[in-house]
């Protein structure tokens, strides 16, 4: 074909959609269910009806090809697993009786058996359930479910899509079973696997796909020669099959780097890149390989996870350069839409303005649509398209929200010194030691206390205008007295306010900064039926007021011991909010920090002597190729230091993290340069004070002894033997005593007598050194 055909041919496609629908009908549904309100058939028929809705929005709005089988009940990693077979035996007894019940119990868990663990899919926010697998595993091929959804779109006349986890990377994200040894490979599976592909793509072709999508998201990350020797096996034997559709395999999230010449030369129909952000760089590796001859491309060019409107002039470029590397070019978002809210038109509270800034998936969708045409008979067909498109871009380059001269000023004018405490750990220490007085193994909590129902029906109240502000603030004051009263009894030494104020470690500050802006409707699943509603760095970020400092010196007045300040980090503020695609991260964690840097400072004006900066995301957003961790690990720990470095020696700046795996990490935990901090630690036996000890982390650590993710009441005993086990590692004078996580999901009763155990095993060891 030559470029000018390839483009006459391009198509508007997308790799799926929000499943929740319009109103989280979904949620409802599934939720019903599990409740017992809502029947099989009915959840089934809701389900059906939210697909063909999503379908038929697609194909009005003039997507081409509509993906099927990217819907699910909870997640799509779970129902592949369900396709392949590959349920763990605790689930089978359940899966047998009733397979949609079964499928529950493997997502969620029973009172029996437990579920699946659950991880974060790549660097989203989106959460799927790891697959099971050991040497024993035997697939079986299922291929119902895509089956009838592929038949539901085809039944409205669509041309569909299916939308399958591709082999390999269904094997690389699963972990070795419960009693298999950790050293097992699931990709050694792969020869069990393939046959299992083989006839489900079968099953497609006989219910009539002309293409089907296998997803290889894996391949973004760095792949040892064994994986994509693997892959190129995978997609060999796949290719070479004689009954199947034709093939197109998408990545997605980063670049490809070394994959893409093994996909490139597999037998193949067609490729699908994303070009948005540090996945750019697939378009002169592309050009570097050759290009895909003969072949369907299908460029990811619209950000598919993030909400702003798509620069059109811009991917017209990308779009008209690849025209001549393929044999057709087709038009897509980077990713499934499924991590971006519905529709930008349904938040009222915006600013108009703004608003036009916005693209969710619907809008996505229109931009994606637009491209095509564009693609297929030039600019001409999409003149105003693009006038419009070019305006809103500069309203938002012009913008004041986007360009504060005061917050621009601050951070040019930052320098090294400004991210650095002047004194030494140790003189800090020093300083520290004789301001507080702590015992040894002193203890404390890591920040929320249980949200009680009163709290919430207070918070709910006060939204809907049943309560007054008075009234909700005296609530607030009554819930921190009674958590500050606890904690004096229970002898805790640093105590917390217990953040009864905040709905969201996030979305709290967000609300509170000049910048940010909350959505009304813009869920995004996080996991299952939980939704989020991320909230938005829009513009340059400033604090108007101080944001905690009311709360912390109430609850100080109310006790003689030191309470913490409490704050959520700058890497965490990004890394839970939708961030801003118009300037480099690294600048917009510098403007969160400035602002938290003012609200550090207005915290010890105002008496703190120990302030808290949680940064639980730290890890999680760690780039997913290992050349970008350390240009993103710089700008990350800097922020953080910006964050807490303009207070006095004697000020204590604790950090938190919520996670027990820290290999990639330790260095960068070292460079935050806070005199302490908590972690994740319980189920691990201590594992990470081991590991900071001997990486030589030189300062105080309070790995934690109590499981908050379990309502298990942890004895004193098993808190002291962890505690001891602590101490092989690290010196007293150096170990803290605290619970994993905050407790903000747990019941007052196993809080109450956990932390008196807490508090009774530091006693105990301290007492024995
Ligand atoms: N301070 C927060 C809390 O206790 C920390 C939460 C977290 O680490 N995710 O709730
Ligand atoms: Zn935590």
């Amino acid at each position: 074909m030559t470029s000018k055909s390839a483009a006459a041919a391009a198509r508007a496609t997308v790799y799926g959609y929000p499943r929740q629908g319009q109103n989280r009908e979904l949620k409802k549904a599934v939720e019903g269910y599990w409740k017992g309100g809502v029947g099989a058939g009915e959840l089934r028929r809701t389900a059906a009806e939210l697909r063909a809705t999503a379908w038929r929005r697609l194909a009005e709005a003039g997507i081409d090809e509509v993906p099927t089988g990217d819907f699910s009940y909870y997640d799509h990693v779970l129902d592949t697993s369900v396709m392949v077979g590959a349920v763990p035996a605790r689930h089978r007894a359940a899966v047998e009786a009733d397979a949609l019940d079964g499928y529950f119990a493997m997502a969620r868990g029973t009172q029996d058996v437990a579920p699946l663990e659950m991880t974060k899919w790549f660097d989203t926010n989106y959460h799927y359930l790891v697959p099971e697998l050991g040497p024993d595993t035997v697939f079986t091929a299922d291929s119902t479910r895509q089956v009838t959804e592929f038949a539901e779109a085809a039944a409205l006349g669509l041309t569909a899509r299916p939308v399958l986890v591709g082999p390999v990377t269904y094997l690389l994200l699963a972990k070795p079973a419960p009693g298999v040894a950790a050293g097992f490979d699931p990709l050694t599976l792969l020869d069990r696997l393939l046959p299992v592909y083989a006839e489900v793509l079968a099953d497609l072709r006989a219910a009539g796909a002309e293409w089907v999508q296998l997803d290889e998201p894996a391949l973004v990350q760095d792949r040892t020669p064994a994986e994509l020797n693997a892959t190129a096996r995978a997609y060999r034997d796949l290719g070479g099959l004689t009954d199947r559709p034709k093939l197109l395999v998408a990545s997605y999230f980063d670049r490809l780097g070394a994959a893409l010449p093994v996909l490139a030369k597999a037998p193949v129909e067609g490729l699908a890149l994303d070009f948005t952000g540090p996945a750019a760089a697939n378009l002169d590796a592309l050009a570097a390989v050759g290009g895909l001859p003969g072949k369907r491309l299908v460029a990811g060019v619209v950000d598919g996870r993030n909400v702003w409107i798509n620069d059109l002039t811009a991917s017209l470029t990308t779009l008209a350069t690849l025209l001549g590397l393929a044999g057709r070019v087709d038009v897509a978002a980077s990713c499934s839409l499924l991590h971006v809210p519905l529709d930008a038109t349904a938040e009222r509270d915006i600013d108009p303005q703004i608003a036009r800034w916005l693209a969710f998936a619907r809008q996505k969708t229109a931009e994606i649509v637009t491209l095509a045409r564009g693609l297929a008979k030039g600019t001409g067909a999409i003149a105003a398209e693009l006038a419009a498109n070019r305006a809103d871009l500069a309203s938002r380059a012009g913008s004041a929200l986007t360009h504060d001269p005061v917050v621009r000023a601050r951070t040019t004018a930052v320098t090294d010194a400004d991210a650095r405490r002047p004194q030494p750990y140790t003189e800090r220490a020093a300083a520290q030691r004789a301001r507080l007085g702590l015992p040894l193994l002193p203890t404390t909590t890591i920040g929320s206390f249980p949200q009680t129902g009163e709290l919430r029906a207070a918070r709910a109240g006060l939204r809907a205008g049943r309560i007054d502000t008075a009234a909700y603030e005296r609530r607030i004051e009554e819930e921190i007295r009674e958590v500050v009263s606890f904690q004096e009894k229970a002898g805790i030494d640093v105590l917390v306010h217990g953040e009864p104020e905040r709905n969201d470690m996030v979305q709290y500050f967000a609300e509170q900064l000049t910048g940010y802006l909350a959505t009304q409707h813009g869920w995004v699943q996080s996991y299952g039926t939980r939704y989020v509603r991320p909230p938005i760095l829009a513009g340059d970020i400033s604090r108007p007021e101080p944001m905690t400092v009311r709360w912390t010196s109430f609850a100080q007045s109310l006790t003689d011991r030191p309470v913490k300040g409490m704050l959520t980090g700058p890497v965490t503020m990004l890394a839970w909010s939708f961030v801003r695609d118009d300037q480099p991260l690294g600048e917009t964690a510098r403007q969160v920090a400035l602002a938290l840097r003012d609200e550090v400072g207005d915290l010890a004006a105002a008496g703190s002597s120990v302030i808290q900066v949680d940064e639980p995301a730290l890890r999680e957003t760690l780039p997913l190729r290992s050349a970008d961790h350390a240009a993103y690990l710089a700008w990350a720990t800097e922020a953080f230091r910006l964050s807490t470095s303009g207070v006095a020696p004697d000020v204590q700046i604790h950090t938190h993290m919520c996670y027990a795996e820290f290999g990639d990490v330790l260095q960068a935990i070292d460079d935050l340069d806070a005199d302490v901090i908590s972690l994740e630690a319980a189920r691990s036996h201590m594992r990470v004070a081991g590991e900071l000890a001997t990486a030589g982390y030189p300062r105080e650590i309070g790995p934690g002894v109590y499981d908050i993710h379990s309502p298990r009441v942890p004895s004193t005993a098993e808190a002291a033997a962890l505690l001891r086990t602590g101490l092989e590692a690290i010196p007293a004078e150096r170990l803290w005593v605290n619970p994993d996580c905050g407790l903000k999901t747990r019941g007052w009763g196993e809080v109450r007598e956990s932390l008196e155990n807490l508090v009774a095993a530091a006693r105990e060891v301290r007492d024995g050194l």
